[in-house]
């Protein structure tokens, strides 16, 4: 596993840039919101959390990947990711935000990332 969960991964930065794309602002790294979500769309009360399909334990392919060594190890860890993750979905829908996630997968398909984030309208020009 030379997978490191890290700031700044190749998703993030496709996420990133198709947000950019539709003319959103967003601030990175929400430091005082649950989880420090990857970007934050203040104007929207949105959020955007980039997950590692493997990590976060999609329910895809590249999430459902078992290691064949230290296997418990990672099964605790994502485990723990998974209920974590929850929790933070959960903490910013009480705090107002709406949560929307992003899977690794997902960003191989720009259009489908697109689609997902399309109801936001732009904040240009306004
Ligand atoms: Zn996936």
């Amino acid at each position: 596993m030379s997978l490191i969960r890290s700031k700044n991964t190749k998703p993030e930065l496709i996420v990133r840039k198709i947000v950019h794309a539709l003319g959103l602002r967003f601030r990175l790294h929400g430091s005082n919101l649950p989880g420090r979500p990857d970007l934050v769309l203040k104007r929207h009360q949105a959020v955007i959390l980039v997950n590692g399909c493997f990590w976060h334990r999609h329910v895809c392919k590249f999430g459902r990947v078992v290691p064949k060594t230290r296997t418990d190890f990672w099964e605790a860890k994502r485990s723990a990711n998974v209920a974590r993750d929850r929790r933070n979905k959960r903490d910013l829908r009480r705090l107002g935000w709406t949560p929307i996630t992003v899977w690794e997968c997902e960003t191989r398909d720009i259009e489908r990332v697109q689609r997902k984030l399309r109801f936001f309208r732009p904040d240009r020009k306004s």
